[in-house]
């Protein structure tokens, strides 16, 4: 799932990396890239249209931000932007006031409703509920059936008619017979309250396509059970069709929310990307296999950064933006461009870093860190503290022209802060060489105020 739309936009954002400045055409290139890439994947036309818009307005007119490059900016908008069409905040069921908490599932045939039920169940559980199923697909054979196994796998009550028999028995006082749905819905509200149930889960019928009957027998369960929440489920891997699925189920039922089904199919994930923005409504919960577990709530905020393939970048990018001082950011970059860094700025900076916490968590952020574990390992915090111990034994004068520390000021340094004078000198020598490295990168990248090092 994502994978090919993952690679596709990590690719054509990555053409920007390295990137000083971003000119309109990189803007309009980038955005090229990405509406294939979308389109690609399934997503409906004028979702992608609208996203397309969005990117291209907010990176045109991006802030000038001292703490993240252009390419960074046009990562995070694209970020934001995924956030927004997948819906924003995470939304979470709403309990009623009184118990119980109706919940319809809604969807068609093999869409996943019944294991949805079963999983469900054992995540209500899991937070103290007490959920009750009620079995009110009525229409596919072993409907009934399946329901009791994942109830009984997820350890919560069902509630299902006898097949050939009315509810409670053949002549109880309310003469329900077993083919009505919506009695048997009805019943099962009744059940939940007796019994004290705190989640009433109604599995209901669904047909290969849309059909008129479905949709009335829908609307009947929703209208005799008064849903608090009525969730759409919704096979992610049924492609372009999604869209006019959710539409028809929106005018026919009506719901409340989304769940997306079979995520962990090799399907290209345009529905994820199209349902809540075309129906308004958003995506609660993602299932990802056939077992119980393979189920949580769905966060718009990490699907999107799943999608985007960036690892932590984003986060990375996020802490920046909180820790570093946007004057101090801008002075430092004007001193390294013209290589006039000094140690002072450099202990700052490392500074700012590590607020952001120990280095090699940091690193760890990175995407395709994950396979240099063994090197960011290495990372040590306690050589970092060597360094700021060094920087720290020497004069201001010394920090802002290392240039004069000579011999005899190496070993004060080196006693000082109580290293050996080979540390001092190491760090001395990496500091030029670092400068100058810096400042001919400023220059190749067109940064403000580089000019050729000169150490
Ligand atoms: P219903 O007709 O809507 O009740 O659908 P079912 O719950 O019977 O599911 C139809 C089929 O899809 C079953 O074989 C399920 O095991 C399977 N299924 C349901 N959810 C998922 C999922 O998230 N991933 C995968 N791979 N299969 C699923």
């Amino acid at each position: 799932m994502f994978e090919s739309l993952s690679d596709r936009l990590a690719g054509s954002l990555k053409d920007l990396r390295g990137k000083g400045r971003l000119s309109g055409a990189d803007i309009d290139a980038v955005c090229r890239e990405i509406r294939l890439a979308l389109l690609e994947a399934d997503v409906a036309l004028p979702v992608v249209r609208s996203f397309i818009t969005r990117i291209k307005e907010r990176a045109k007119g991006a802030e000038v931000s001292a703490a993240l490059n252009p390419a960074q900016q046009v990562v995070k908008i694209v970020n934001e932007e995924l956030v927004g069409i997948l819906g924003g905040e995470t939304r979470r069921i709403e309990f009623a006031k009184n118990p119980p908490t109706v919940i319809m599932l809604a969807g068609l045939q093999g869409s996943g409703k019944t294991t949805l039920a079963g999983k469900l169940a054992k995540w209500l559980k899991d937070q103290n509920h007490t959920p009750l199923l009620v079995a009110c697909d009525l229409q596919r054979p072993g409907a009934v059936s399946q329901l009791q196994i994942v109830g009984e796998r997820a350890g919560a009550t069902v509630y299902a008619p006898h097949p050939g028999t009315s509810i409670g028995g053949g002549d109880n006082a309310l003469g329900i017979t077993a083919a009505d749905p919506v009695e048997v819905a009805r019943a099962g509200i009744a059940e939940a309250k007796n019994k004290h149930f705190d989640v009433v889960i109604v599995d209901t019928a669904g047909r290969l396509g849309i059909d008129e009957e479905l949709m009335a027998q829908a609307a009947g369960i929703r209208d005799a059970t008064q849903p608090d929440e009525t969730l759409f489920v919704l096979d992610a891997m049924i492609g372009q069709d999604a869209v006019s699925t959710a539409q028809a189920f929106q005018d026919g039922v009506g719901f409340t929310g989304v769940v997306l089904t079979k995520l962990d199919g090799d399907a290209r994930g345009g529905a994820a990307l199209s349902v809540r923005e075309v129906t308004g409504r958003p995506i609660m919960f993602a299932s990802t296999g056939e077992k119980l577990e393979d189920f949580d709530v769905f966060h718009p905020d990490r699907m999107a950064s799943r999608i985007l393939g960036m690892g932590d970048l984003l986060s990375l990018i996020e802490q920046a933006e909180n820790v570093f001082d946007a004057q101090q950011a801008e002075d430092a970059a004007a001193k390294i461009g013209s290589g006039q860094l000094t140690l002072e700025d450099f202990l700052e900076q490392m500074m700012a870093i590590r607020k952001m916490g120990p280095i090699g968590n940091l690193l760890g952020m990175l995407p395709g860190a994950a396979g240099m574990k063994d090197a960011l390992a290495a990372v040590d915090d306690k050589q970092l503290d060597r360094v700021q111990a060094i920087i720290r034994g020497m004069t201001p004068a010394e920090r802002a022209d290392p240039k004069m520390i000579n011999a005899s000021r190496r070993l004060r340094i080196a006693n000082g802060s109580g290293v050996k004078v080979s540390d001092v000198n190491q760090l001395v020598d990496r500091f030029f060489e670092a400068r100058k490295m810096m400042a001919s990168m400023a220059g190749r990248m067109g940064m403000p105020g580089a000019r050729k090092a000169n150490q």
